[in-house]
């Protein structure tokens, strides 16, 4: 893994930092370094980016942002993206 703040996919290969992402990969999870809101389906239109060593670590894709514009009060940060 290349230190140039070049991330990608450890599962699949595919280049984060270029906005490549695969179908069907968990660690991908249908996103590169940002996705849509995930916990709205993007309908706040926040943009949720990647924690890449979490999704390095776990082999899934992890997100880290706020489903907006009203902040749902007591958010927790182990909750999964979809509920
Ligand atoms: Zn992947
Ligand atoms: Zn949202």
């Amino acid at each position: 893994m290349p230190d140039t703040n070049e991330y990608a996919c450890l599962k699949c290969g595919a280049n984060w930092s270029r906005g490549e992402w695969t179908h069907g990969c968990p660690e991908c999870g249908g996103g590169a370094l940002t996705i849509p809101c995930p916990r709205c389906g993007g309908e706040c239109g926040q943009l949720w980016r990647r924690a890449v060593l979490d999704s390095w670590d776990s082999q899934t894709a992890h997100w880290v942002g706020r489903c907006g514009p009203v902040f749902k009060k007591a958010q927790q940060e182990s909750m999964p993206p979809e509920s």
